[in-house]
């Protein structure tokens, strides 16, 4: 019998194609989404597919148990996007709280291993970089980002939690900016940003001096990287993401110019995205090298040529 994984935030960005990686392993792939930020057109093409079933399900009302085995839960389920979580405060944080304790629940009824997508977010403002596993973070707990890393470090220690005391088979994974194809347009992060802003010929609005950085993974190498670690059998915390592509905003602004054959403007002087705008972010992937052997391999160019031809089909 085929193996059943369920995925929630299965119509997100990474759940999404999480969904098509299992089905082309050859998995049983149960999706939910309660639609907040997760959009039906990611996943249509599965639809009609007798190994995929999806529910518009809001997981901090529990998870269904369809009575079937359950290998493996994928909890992606979140609001990732700045513009997102902070419009949506106290939602982000129930589904950190609320909708990680449901998910370990059924992961523990049916002896199914979770992992759950946490966040370079765990290590606030960092005040060391790269920032590797080990590094305890520095985060305001009540700042315009606590919602997201408050909610993301609870469920961590969740995680940590049920392991420790229910015995649950569980994996954490610390995921640095990720872009690609399936990024909302109205997502409000940097690169769909800026991809739009390219396509329309409007300036680039880059926030604040331009000059915090982060490091940038497209979404081919990041599902791998998750694959990898729920076929492990490893705790985590694992960073995953690309520690050769950090660069400040300015610069990428600059980089998608030159690329997409742009004249490069910029719009006029805009605040920081918020007092707490992490200045630096790069992973140390060691750890993810030794004990996954992954490694991000596709180029910065045909990362973000994939993603602007994305954006540009959806306005046709
Ligand atoms: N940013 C920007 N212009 C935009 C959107 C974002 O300069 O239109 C900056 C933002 O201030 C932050 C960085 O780009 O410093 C990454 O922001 P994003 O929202 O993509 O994700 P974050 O890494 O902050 O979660």
């Amino acid at each position: 019998m085929s193996r059943h994984v369920l995925i929630t935030g299965a119509s997100g960005f990474l759940g999404s194609h999480l969904c098509d990686l299992y089905i082309a392993r050859g998995w049983r792939v149960t999706g939910l989404d309660n639609e907040l930020a997760g959009r039906r057109e990611n996943i249509a093409h599965l639809l009609g597919n007798p190994a995929f079933s999806y529910q518009v399900h809001d997981i901090c009302d529990g998870l269904p148990d369809d009575g079937r085995p359950l290998d493996l839960i994928l909890h992606l389920a979140s609001l990732a996007s700045p513009p997102f979580y902070k419009r949506l405060q106290v939602e982000t944080l129930m589904v950190g709280a609320i909708g990680t304790r449901n998910a370990l629940e059924l992961a523990t009824l049916k002896g199914a291993r979770i992992l759950f997508s946490s966040t370079s977010e765990v290590y606030g403002d960092p005040l060391e970089s790269p920032q590797s596993e080990s590094y305890w973070g520095n985060v305001n707990p009540i700042g315009p980002r606590s919602m997201y890393d408050e909610s993301k470090r609870f469920a961590e220690a969740l995680m940590v939690a049920y392991q420790k005391t229910r015995g649950t088979n569980v994996a954490i994974v610390r995921i640095f900016n990720t872009y690609g194809p399936r990024l909302r347009p109205d997502d409000g992060r940097v690169v769909t940003e800026f991809l739009g802003q390219i396509l329309d010929g409007k300036p680039l609005t880059v926030h604040g001096d331009g000059t915090q950085t982060r490091s940038f993974c497209y979404v081919g190498d990041l599902v791998d990287g998750i694959a990898r670690m729920a076929d492990s059998t490893h705790t985590g915390p694992v960073n995953l993401g690309n520690p050769h592509e950090e660069m400040s905003i300015l610069a990428l602004a600059e980089r998608l110019c030159r690329v997409f054959d742009a004249p490069f403007n910029r719009s006029g002087p805009l605040p920081p995205q918020d007092e707490n705008d992490p200045r630096r972010r790069r992973p140390d992937i060691s750890l993810a090298r030794t004990l996954l052997g992954w490694e991000p391999r596709t180029t910065f160019e045909d990362g973000m040529r994939a993603t602007y031809d994305y954006l540009k089909t959806l306005r046709a």
